[in-house]
């Protein structure tokens, strides 16, 4: 175990880069906050380079590099005037798009929100979701806002990433279900099939042409109220909802 009180080591310093998406991106490297998440990440196993923690000794049977500390080193890393007392600094892991892709894949094009990411992330946990792939210019799902909006499920949902045009000669002859303002058809005549890839549009320009045009069928949430759209979280939790009700059961 090592000891590091100094918020001005230069370890600290470089860790608290991890703020910014071109540090994270350099690294391959991101921060999870909480000993109940660092302990998950160890037992479904994700690479825990090291753990920081404030206590005397490091929390029972987390077996990988530890790092003694203060409350002021995590606060300065994180970012965050009450730091948990637990820190992990994980790798990344970025999945291939899946050759044969069962079950329900969610796309989202160009997500810019990382509330609103890891809200969705969150959600596709829930419903069971196969994975999330991110479209383009997609916000970092490794952003500590973002993980912290997941509350843990970053580390069971299988996440990709790849540009518009990737996505495209991937999702052919494949069933994907897009969601569009100018759809005609109620979502709550779908279903998802074994394998369903569900296509949500940018928070304020939705879905590209190109995307809308690969869809093999179009979906609308009706309103009624005076609002143009819902929010991309709210609307993607509906959309998955509605997909896997055969698939959930409340027992
Ligand atoms: N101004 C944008 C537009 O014209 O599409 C609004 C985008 S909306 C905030 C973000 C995404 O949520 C949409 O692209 C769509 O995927 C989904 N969405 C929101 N409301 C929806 C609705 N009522 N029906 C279907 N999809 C909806």
């Amino acid at each position: 175990m090592t000891d590091i009180t100094s918020p001005t080591n230069p370890r600290v310093k470089s860790l608290a880069k991890l703020a910014e998406k071109k540090h994270r991106a350099e690294s391959g490297l991101f921060l999870l906050e909480g000993e109940e998440y660092v302990r998950t990440a160890l037992q479904t196993g994700w690479q825990v380079e090291e753990v920081w923690h404030t206590g005397e000794e490091p929390p029972s049977n987390i077996r990988t590099s530890t790092i003694r500390t203060s409350t002021s080193v995590l606060s300065k890393i994180t970012g965050k005037p009450n730091p948990q007392a637990v820190l992990g600094v994980l790798k990344q892991r970025w999945n291939p798009l899946p050759t044969t892709p069962q079950g329900l894949w969610l796309a989202l094009d160009r997500p810019r929100d990382p509330g609103n990411l890891g809200t969705i992330i969150r959600t596709a946990d829930a419903v069971g979701a196969a994975g999330v792939i991110l479209i383009g210019e997609a916000t970092d799902p490794y952003a500590p806002e973002c993980v912290r909006a997941t509350v843990g499920s970053l580390l069971h949902v299988p996440l990709a990433a790849c540009s518009e045009a990737d996505f495209i000669g991937w999702a052919k002859g494949k069933r994907v279900i897009g969601t569009h303002l100018n759809a005609t058809k109620d979502f709550r005549t779908f279903r998802a099939e074994d394998a369903t890839i569900l296509l949500m549009g940018n928070e304020s320009e939705g879905l590209t042409d190109a995307l809308t045009n690969i869809c093999t069928c179009l979906a609308k949430i009706p309103m009624r109220g005076h609002t143009e759209s819902l929010n991309l979280a709210t609307a993607t939790a509906l959309m998955l909802y509605q997909l896997q009700a055969d698939n959930l059961t409340s027992a």
